[in-house]
C-alpha cells in the first residue's frame, strides 16, 4: 500500500539471539517481507556469541551462588548491543525479553511502535546476569505469565504485533484500528466468509442485507456481548 510521504514512518529491529537462524524463515514470510520489501521495516538478527572475547566461544557460565543451568555472561551481551547500536543511527531503544518483565499489551505494543529502532534481547538458558539489566536499563517485556526457552519466540511476537501498527504495512489501515484490543478491554466482532451456510452453520442475515447501518449496530452489540463476556 502506498503511504503519503508525510506519513511515513518505518521502524527497525536489531534482534540479539544466540540463534538468528530462527528468523531466516519468519522475515521471509507474508506481511513481514512484503514490509520488509517495501523498506517500511528493517529486521537485523545478531548472533551474539560473534561479540564473545572466551577463546571457547562460551557465552554462559554456571550462577554464583549454585543452582541449576548457567547464565547469559554480561561481557559478550553488553559488547554486542554497543556494536549493534553503533552500526545505525538512531540509538535503538533497548529491550529485554523477560518473564519477569512488565506484561506485553496492545498499549505496549502502541508505545514500542512509536520507536524508530528497538534492540531487541533475546536471553537462553537461566537467562542474563543481572548486571545486563543494571546496566542498560532496557524495557523489560513478557509476552505471558509463563516460561519460554528462549527470547526470540517472545521477540517475533513483539515484532509480529508491532508492524501492525507502522502506516502501508497492512493492505487496509482500518484493520489495525477496527480490532481486539485496539481499544483497551474491547474485542471483535464475529467475522464470517464465504459460503453463506457450512456444515449447516448460516451467517447471520443481517450481514447480507446490505443495509450498512443495521450491520454496524449488529457488529457493535456483539463486540459489546464478548467483550463483556
Ligand atoms: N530462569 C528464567 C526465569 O525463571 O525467569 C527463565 C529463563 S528462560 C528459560 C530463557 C529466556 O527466554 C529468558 O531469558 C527470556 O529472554 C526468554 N523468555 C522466556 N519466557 C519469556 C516470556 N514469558 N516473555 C519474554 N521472554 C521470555
Amino acid at each position: 500500500m502506498d503511504v503519503p510521504i508525510a506519513a511515513r514512518r518505518t521502524i527497525r529491529f536489531d534482534v540479539l539471539t544466540l540463534f538468528p537462524g530462527i528468523f531466516d524463515s519468519y522475515v521471509g514470510q507474508s506481511l513481514l517481507a512484503d514490509a520488509i520489501e517495501s523498506g517500511l521495516v528493517q529486521v537485523h538478527a545478531w548472533n551474539m556469541r560473534d561479540w564473545t572475547l572466551d577463546k571457547h566461544q562460551r557465552v554462559d557460565d554456571r550462577p554464583f551462588g549454585g543452582g541449576p543451568g548457567m547464565v547469559l555472561m554480561a561481557q559478550p551481551v553488553l559488547d554486542s548491543v554497543e556494536a549493534v547500536q553503533a552500526k545505525a543511527e538512531p540509538l535503538g531503544k533497548v529491550v529485554m525479553m523477560t518473564p519477569a518483565g512488565e506484561r506485553l499489551t496492545q498499549r505496549v505494543v502502541e508505545e514500542l511502535a512509536q520507536e524508530p529502532r528497538l534492540l531487541l534481547l533475546c536471553g537462553r538458558y537461566e537467562g542474563f546476569d543481572d548486571r545486563i539489566r543494571q546496566i542498560l536499563n532496557p524495557r523489560e517485556i513478557s509476552i505471558g505469565d509463563f516460561v519460554c526457552n528462549g527470547g526470540e519466540v517472545p521477540a517475533m511476537v513483539v515484532i509480529d504485533a508491532v508492524i501492525r501498527l507502522i502506516p502501508g504495512v497492512l493492505g487496509d489501515e482500518h484493520s489495525a484500528t477496527d480490532e481486539s484490543h485496539s481499544e483497551a478491554g474491547r474485542l471483535e466482532y464475529p467475522q464470517f466468509t464465504r459460503p453463506r451456510s457450512f456444515r449447516g452453520v448460516e451467517v447471520p442475515e443481517i450481514l447480507l442485507s446490505g443495509n450498512h447501518a443495521a450491520v454496524a449496530k449488529w457488529r457493535q452489540e456483539q463486540s459489546d456481548k464478548r467483550s463483556q463476556k
